[in-house]
């Protein structure tokens, strides 16, 4: 016969008995599978960070090569673009940054 597990519920206090999860406030009480969660999701958001600095970097190279261009007029387009990208890189930045928030709760 399994031998049952009880565990206090941090967050409310209530003992559940042989569950991951608080059977009163829904919390995750189990805390191997919480550790496993959070390393699982910093590993996430490691990884995500890590394609951002990639991809921000070889954008900008893309826009120093454009900018230092000898031709005026192409140098006035990557600086538009260069604006423009700005903008929308604040913008994603702003949304990568609540979706990551979102998701670590
Ligand atoms: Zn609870």
């Amino acid at each position: 016969m399994k031998q049952k597990t009880y565990t206090r519920c941090l967050e409310c206090n209530t003992v559940n008995e042989d569950s991951d999860y608080c059977k009163n406030c829904g919390a995750l009480i189990n805390i191997v599978l919480k550790r496993r969660l959070e390393s699982e999701a910093m590993e996430e958001r490691r990884v995500a960070l890590e394609n951002k600095i990639k991809e921000e970097s070889k954008v900008l190279k893309f826009f120093e090569n454009g900018l230092t261009h000898p031709f005026f007029i192409i140098r006035l387009f990557f600086k538009t673009l260069h604006y423009i990208w700005l903008f929308l890189s604040m913008v994603l930045g702003g949304l990568i940054a609540s979706i990551l928030a979102a998701a670590a709760g």
